[in-house]
């Protein structure tokens, strides 16, 4: 791919432990920034699927291009980049930390948005997923990040999807414009409180400059659905997972004040691993599969109706890693087992292990024609037959495999 001019002599910022020092030295081209902003914004989770698909619904197509499924079917590429890998804050897991001596590199807004839209024309990407690093300031960054998308949607006519992460800490007038110009927004909360946060990124404040960020781009995004105006779509945000010390329960309960308060689409989860040269370099990488358990525990808050509180937590408020939540709140439930599929609401029919919303609306709408009997039919029907048939009655008789497992 040709994407940019030969290297340039600049002249730039490099911030190390809290020094700031102007260098001059010898520029990348767009394409070899293209490699080191895309690798850098590797740790932001992008738009994928929920649940079992997670693992393994997005990969890296190519260097700087993650290939998504899409809820609706087929998949999407999307370009994953920072603006800029300069940052004036020390969170403790981040490379891009100022802690960090090294070098930084930084996209001008019509550089990076050429790029882009070159990649686009080619059909090698179908989006842009842009975050970034915070110097010398919020607004500054923000300028710069919406300066990008500006020239994509008002010069170059882009009119695909754009994934926006707003900074902490940014004015008003630009989380307005983010939502004016972007499909989705999201900011990380990284951490479910104050108190964990201090953990991961000391000079960052959670109240003020992220969760009323949060807070006014779904006002925003509220107020502009109402008039029937352009705004982006939904409004997410992500979480480091392990290294500061908290519990799924304070995750989730974070999850689910922001699910009622702002309306929040989805919560990722990114699992924590070491980077080196980083505060916290030596500390062990989370377990991927908590991940997974917070993500369906995410599920059941969200589509099932769950309240936190319901959870299956265990005393130190983690969630079992060998079950699924669902499972593991089925069997600390019996009373509210067996289910008999040809009669239960919808609302007892997915809390069934193995039965989903989708599986739930089809034997509802099976039932109507028939009466269901066998496994067979509601296999057919989508449901995860080794999971569901200990907990269910069909037509009054628990089904054959339920002997052995009951
Ligand atoms: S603000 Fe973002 S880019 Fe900067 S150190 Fe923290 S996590 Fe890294």
């Amino acid at each position: 791919m040709d994407l940019g001019r030969p290297c340039v002599i600049i002249t730039e910022q490099m911030f190390a432990q809290g020094e700031t020092m102007t260098l001059t030295r010898v520029e990348p081209d767009a394409q070899q920034k293209l490699a080191i902003l895309a690798e850098e914004a590797a740790d932001e989770v992008a738009d994928t699927p929920v649940g079992q698909e997670l693992q393994n619904s997005i990969h890296k197509a190519q260097d700087s291009i993650y290939e998504a499924k899409q809820q609706q079917g087929g998949t999407t590429k999307l370009l994953k980049v920072l603006q800029t890998s300069a940052c004036r804050y020390a969170c403790r897991y981040c490379f891009s930390s100022c802690a960090v001596r090294r070098k930084r590199t930084t996209f001008k807004p019509d550089e990076l948005a050429t790029t882009f839209i070159s990649l686009h024309r080619r059909r090698h990407v179908d989006g842009l997923f842009l975050s970034s690093g915070i110097v010398p300031d919020a607004d500054t960054t923000m300028e710069k990040m919406l300066a990008t998308v500006e020239r994509l949607r008002l010069q170059e006519g882009y009119s695909g999807y754009i994934h926006l992460k707003l900074i902490p800490g940014a004015s008003f007038e630009y989380i307005e414009r983010a939502v004016q110009l972007a499909d989705r927004v999201s900011l990380n909360l990284e951490a479910p409180n104050a108190e964990r946060l201090a953990v991961l990124a000391p000079d960052k404040e959670f109240a003020e400059s992220m969760w009323q960020r949060l807070a006014w781009a779904a006002e925003l995004i509220r107020r502009a659905r109402a008039e029937s105006r352009q705004a982006a779509r939904s409004l997410t945000t992500q979480f480091v997972v392990g290294a500061a010390g908290e519990s799924d329960r304070e995750l989730l309960e974070t999850v689910q004040r922001a699910h009622r308060e702002l309306g929040l689409r989805r919560a990722y989860f990114s699992a924590f691993h070491p980077i080196e040269r980083t505060p916290f370099a030596e500390m062990p990488a989370e377990d991927p599969l908590r991940q997974l358990r917070l993500y369906q525990a995410e599920i059941l808050l969200r589509d099932y109706g769950f309240n936190v509180s319901e959870l299956p937590f265990d005393e130190a408020g983690l969630l079992a890693r060998d079950k699924t939540p669902k499972q593991a709140w089925a069997e600390q439930h019996p009373q509210c087992f067996p289910v008999e599929v040809n009669s239960a609401p919808r609302h007892r029919l997915i809390q069934v292990p193995g039965i989903g919303p989708r599986a739930a609306e089809r034997i509802i709408a099976a039932r109507r024609e028939t009466t269901i009997r066998d496994l067979s039919q509601l296999s057919k029907l989508g449901v995860t037959i080794r999971w569901a048939a200990p907990y269910l009655l069909l037509n009054g008789r628990r089904p054959p495999i339920q002997l052995s497992l009951w």
